[in-house]
Order: structure tokens, then C-alpha cells, then sequence
């Protein structure tokens, strides 16, 4: 018998009138012939309100305690469910954790695995099952929660166990937009959007999903459908699955991160080991890094920059100067208040120019970019945060993204894809299950046929960026990694890798394009790109550590990083490409898929 999963969000169970919407729904779905799970969060903004309480009491409250706490919002949700459902004529039982066991770093977990036995049997008598979403239980029966926003990735884990035939995810808008509606007016509605474009708009700051949601759904291959749990409302949604929605359009979406902090620890050694020390400080005081620019070096000395939730700041700033004490940097400077915007798209990996006129619309609305960093699906620059909004409807409208594509992928075709994707992986699907949430890492890639160029000592001003990339475009050169990081007094650095034949050609473009402006432009053709490549690789934040670690000991150096939820890039000297390739097969062989 087909099974679904329905998932209500907070505004959908707001009520008890939309709770009395919802119950019909999953009503209707059984009469319809499935089996229903429904997995509810808390009422309205009933978590925030806890978290709130749990902050007049206490300062600093422990982390199991808020679990504790913020299970509870669920818990109020599934139960009045279940009764909404007996009142009209269902049967319905709520479950709490419905057997989800999740690792014990409380506030955050990670499901580990779902055991389906008493649902099933549940199920198999009739019951819709109504469960508690955003937590779980650890091996010693504590409550954990998944993070903020994490129901979605209770719902579609819950899909993926289950083998069911949909993840419906019910909420206030009507699908995934090209960015957010309620901030930019002319975002479309999406008919579908790739798992890999959704991993990165979530973890980029589309908070329509959670991010660690998508990764079941790709590891899992869940189809999952985003709708409008209005009343009225039985428009078709948003599928996401396997294809895009687009094969011609290079960016899809566009996404804003609101509260991020930037910090920069300069003059630090460029040798083996030193961002290592940085970087294993801060993941042991369990801080998550965002965005890395490190510049390459000059005089053998480099700048490591990145940026963390605002909210963590003071704790980086303790653990960076400690790091910066111990590795002799010269200084840690710092810049809370900003906003990163970036833009996300398949068609990225295969089209150019894309950064280049980010750059420019940004340079136009006289937004100063203070760090940029790009992977093959997104290119992502921090800026000032009072003009984060602006900046996020300029990219909006400088990529059209209001007006629909030509010759999109219709609802019903990406539909279909992602049914056959289900149906064609349910073997290997079972073989993955064992630990749901583990890191999954498919490999090791080594790419040795690019350059690196480094301009340094640019003055920083709107405007820089677009002006060199377009003079790169504008010479037919395609630009894989750019990283740029910032310097000291009003100066910025710049790196950004180029396909070998055309090192020479780039360089003296971008070496033309900041003549009046200063600064000076190198080369270095003899390079090695490193990657690891899987599923969430950014959420999981210990892949950068690893990473490190394996160079360090080998005696290798990393030039650059730059990453994504799919990937992983360094930069290293040319001849020691191989070595590393060798160094990460060895680091990642436990968890490579
Ligand atoms: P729920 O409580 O149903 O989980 P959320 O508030 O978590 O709802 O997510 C829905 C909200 O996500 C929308 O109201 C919208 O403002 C916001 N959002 C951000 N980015 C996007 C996007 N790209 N598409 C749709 N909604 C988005
Ligand atoms: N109620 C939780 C939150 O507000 C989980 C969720 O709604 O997804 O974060
Ligand atoms: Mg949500």
C-alpha cells in the first residue's frame, strides 16, 4: 500500500482551526488509499516562545534541558492532531520520537536511525500516525532536538524509512521561490528546483527547508513536494528532486544570510599546519565556519579570513586569538554586521560569466563586496549588512529571475524524475539506511589542470570585482574558484584559478584591469585543485578539518579553500597534487560511499 508523509509547518498548525485543516487533510489522503504519517511542529511561534522562557530564567541554560523544554511544542501539536482526527471520524495515535535515535549533541542531533516496526504496525490498523517532528532520542533515552527549523528533516527521514511514495512539506507560501517572497516581490514560484541547488539555497539562507532535510532527500532519493497548506489552495507546489528546473538558465535562485560575522587573522605563516591550528581551535569550541578566504600568500605570509553566525562571534573571537597567539599571526581583526548574498544554479558548472555580473549588479547598486567565495553551483559575497536586502533584489532582478525560463521542466515531468529516481535506487536505498545521517562522502578528486592568479593590495571599492571578472569574461577565459579575502588599510586580495592555457592571458587581463587602481597581479601556473566531494559536506563541519589534518601531515600547504554543501576545494602547490590526492584517500577512506 502507498504511503505518505505529511509535514506541518508552524503558521499551518497555528489554530486550532488549521489544525482542523490538516486533519482533513491527511483524512482525505487515506481515503484516497495511502497510509499517512504526519509529522506537526510546534504551534505557531510556539518554540521561540519557549526558548524565550527559557531565557528569563536562565542565562546560559544546559543543552539537554532545552530539549527537553522545546520537545514539549510538538508534543502540545501532535496530540490535539490526533484528537482533531478522532473528532472527525479517524483513527489517528501520536507518537513521540517514534523511535528516532539520534547521537546526543543536544540541540543539534543527528538521526542516526528510525525503527518502523510499531508504526508499520500502526499503520497497518488503520491509524494515520501523527508525529512529533524536530527530535529523537539518544542511546541513554535523553530527548534531543535536531536544530531550529529541524521538522523538515524529521519529516523527510521519516519518508525515507518508510519508503514512502512522497514527503509533502505544507507551509505558509506556495513552493520554493527563486529567493524569499516576503522580501523580494517578484520572486516566481518554482515548479521544481535539484537537491544539489536546494542543499545549497537552504544552507545559503533559504529558510523554506531545512538544509540537512535535503540531504536525506538526495542521499534517500525522497520525493519531496512543497506546498501551501491554505484551506483553499490545491495548486501544485514545488518538486525537489533530481533535475533542475532549467537546463538554460545559469542561476535558479538566490538566497541572504542576515547575521554574519567576519573575522581575519593576517600575517599568518603560509606553511603546512597553520590554518589546521585555526581551524581544529575553533570546530573544538564547536564553532561552525562559513565562508573561508584564504588569500595566498605573500613574503611567506598569508590571510586567513571567515565568517561565523554573528551569535558566535565572541566566542570565535576567544578561540581565534588564542589559535592566531600560537601560530604568530600578526593581528585578528574583526567585522560583525554583515550580510551574505549569494546566487545558486546547475547551470553554473557549465556556463561563465555569472560571477562577473553578480559583481557588476552589486557595483551598480553601489554595494562594496567585502569577501567573495564560489564553488561550481554558487558564487556567495559577503556584504554590509544594511544593504543585504538590496543587495539580494539586485541579484534577483539582475538574473531575471522573476520571469520563467524558457522551456521548463513542467511540475508533472519533475514529478515523474523523481519517482523513477526513487523507484531505480530502492536497493541501495536500504543499504544506506544503517546510518542515516552519517557523512556521506563519494570522493577524492584531484584536478591539475588549472592556474592561479593572485592580485594583492587592491584598493577595495565597489566596483573592483566586476571590473576584473568582466575583463576575464570578456577574454572567453572561464573562472572556476574565486576567493577573495581582505587585506589591511582599505586594501583587498584576490585569488581565482583559470585553466592552464590561459594563465598568461589572465593575468595580464586582470593585471589591465586594475592598473589605475593599483595593486599588483601574479601568477602561478603550476597548481593542484583538491576536492571532496558528498552530500552536506558544510553541515558535517568536521570534512574542512579533516581535510587539513591529512595536508598538514603529509607536509602539504593549502593555498586557497573554498567550500560547498557538495564539495570541498583546496588549492596546493602543483607537484604536490598527488601526494595530497594520496593523503585524502587515506583521511576519508572509512566514509567514502
Ligand atoms: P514552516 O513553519 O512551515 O516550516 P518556515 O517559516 O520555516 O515555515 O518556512 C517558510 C518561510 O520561508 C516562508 O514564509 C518564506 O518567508 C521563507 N522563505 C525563505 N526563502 C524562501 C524561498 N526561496 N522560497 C519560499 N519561501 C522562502
Ligand atoms: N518547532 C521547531 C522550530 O520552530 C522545529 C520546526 O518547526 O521545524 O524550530
Ligand atoms: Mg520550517
Amino acid at each position: 500500500m502507498s504511503l505518505i508523509v505529511q509535514k506541518f509547518g508552524g503558521t499551518s498548525v497555528a489554530d486550532a482551526e488549521k489544525i482542523r485543516a490538516a486533519a482533513r487533510r491527511a483524512l482525505r489522503a487515506q481515503q484516497q488509499g495511502h497510509q499517512v504519517v504526519m509529522v506537526v511542529s510546534a504551534m505557531g511561534k510556539n518554540t521561540d516562545m519557549l526558548v524565550n522562557l527559557a531565557g528569563q530564567v536562565c542565562d546560559n541554560p544546559p543543552a539537554r534541558e532545552m530539549d527537553v523544554l522545546l520537545s514539549t511544542g510538538e508534543q502540545v501539536t501532535m496530540s490535539v492532531m490526533a484528537m482533531a482526527i478522532h473528532d472527525l471520524g479517524g483513527k489517528a495515535t501520536s507518537l513521540t520520537g517514534v523511535g528516532v535515535r539520534t547521537d546526543s549533541s543536544h540541540t543539534k542531533a543527528r538521526i542516526q536511525s528510525i525503527s518502523t516496526d510499531r508504526m508499520r504496525k500502526l499503520l497497518d490498523d488503520g491509524n494515520i500516525i501523527i508525529a512529533a517532528g524536530f527530535q529523537g532520542v539518544d542511546d541513554d533515552l535523553n530527548i534531543t532536538t535536531l536544530g531550529r527549523g529541524g521538522s523538515d528533516t524529521s519529516a523527510v527521514a521519516l519518508a525515507a524509512v518508510l519508503g514512502a511514495e512522497m514527503c509533502e512539506i505544507y507551509t505558509d507560501v506556495d513552493g520554493v521561490f527563486t529567493t524569499d517572497p516576503r522580501q523580494v516581490a517578484d520572486a516566481r514560484k518554482m515548479s521544481n528546483v535539484s537537491h544539489d541547488e536546494m542543499l545549497e539555497l537552504a544552507s545559503l539562507g533559504a529558510g523554506v527547508m531545512h538544509s540537512r532535510s535535503i540531504e536525506f532527500g538526495k542521499k534517500f532519493n525522497v520525493p519531496i513536494h512543497v506546498r501551501n497548506s491554505g484551506v483553499f489552495t490545491d495548486e501544485p507546489g514545488t518538486i525537489i528532486g533530481p533535475i533542475a528546473e532549467s537546463a538554460n538558465r545559469a542561476v535558479s535562485g538566490c538566497a541572504l544570510t542576515k547575521a554574519e560575522a567576519r573575522l581575519t587573522v593576517s600575517g599568518v605563516p603560509d606553511k603546512p599546519g597553520v590554518s589546521l591550528t585555526i581551524f581544529e581551535k575553533l570546530a573544538s569550541d564547536n564553532i561552525a565556519v562559513d565562508m573561508i578566504m584564504q588569500t595566498a600568500g605573500q613574503d611567506g605570509h598569508a590571510d586567513i579570513s571567515f565568517t561565523v553566525l554573528e551569535s558566535d562571534l565572541p566566542r570565535t573571537l576567544i578561540a581565534v586569538e588564542a589559535a592566531a597567539a600560537a601560530v604568530g599571526a600578526v593581528d585578528v581583526t574583526h567585522e560583525a554586521n554583515a550580510s551574505k548574498v549569494s546566487v545558486v544554479g546547475l547551470g553554473m558548472a557549465t556556463q561563465s560569466g555569472v560571477a562577473d555580473r553578480m559583481f557588476r549588479a552589486l557595483a551598480e547598486a553601489n554595494i562594496n563586496i567585502a569577501a567573495i567565495t564560489t564553488s561550481e553551483i554558487k558564487v556567495s559575497c559577503l556584504v554590509a549588512r544594511e544593504q543585504g536586502l538590496e543587495a539580494l533584489r539586485a541579484v534577483h532582478s539582475e538574473f531575471e529571475l522573476g520571469s520563467p525560463p524558457e522551456n521548463r521542466v513542467t511540475f508533472e515531468d519533475s514529478l515523474a524524475a523523481a519517482k523513477k529516481a526513487k523507484e531505480a535506487d530502492a536497493i541501495a536505498v536500504v543499504n544506506r539506511l544503517q546510518a542515516m545521517e552519517d557523512l556521506t562522502v563519494h570522493g577524492v578528486v584531484l584536478d591539475d589542470s588549472q592556474s592561479l592568479v593572485t592580485l594583492t593590495d587592491v584598493p577595495d571599492s565597489p566596483g573592483i570585482s566586476a571590473d576584473i571578472f568582466e575583463v576575464i569574461a570578456a577574454a572567453g577565459i572561464v573562472v572556476d574558484m574565486i576567493v577573495q579575502g581582505i587585506g589591511a588599510n582599505g586594501k583587498t586580495n584576490l585569488s581565482f584559478t583559470v585553466p592552464q592555457p590561459a594563465t598568461d592571458e589572465a593575468a595580464s587581463a586582470a593585471g589591465s584591469a586594475i592598473e589605475k587602481r593599483g595593486g599588483t597581479a601574479k601568477s602561478y601556473p603550476s597548481i593542484a585543485i583538491l576536492s571532496v566531494t558528498g552530500v552536506g559536506i558544510r553541515s558535517h563541519t568536521g570534512v574542512g578539518l579533516r581535510m587539513f589534518r591529512a595536508l598538514s601531515k603529509a607536509g602539504i600547504n593549502v593555498e586557497l579553500v573554498s567550500t560547498s554543501e557538495v564539495k570541498v576545494n583546496v588549492v596546493v602547490a602543483g607537484d604536490k597534487g598527488a601526494a595530497g590526492l594520496a593523503a585524502l584517500q587515506e583521511a576519508f577512506a572509512d566514509v567514502i560511499g
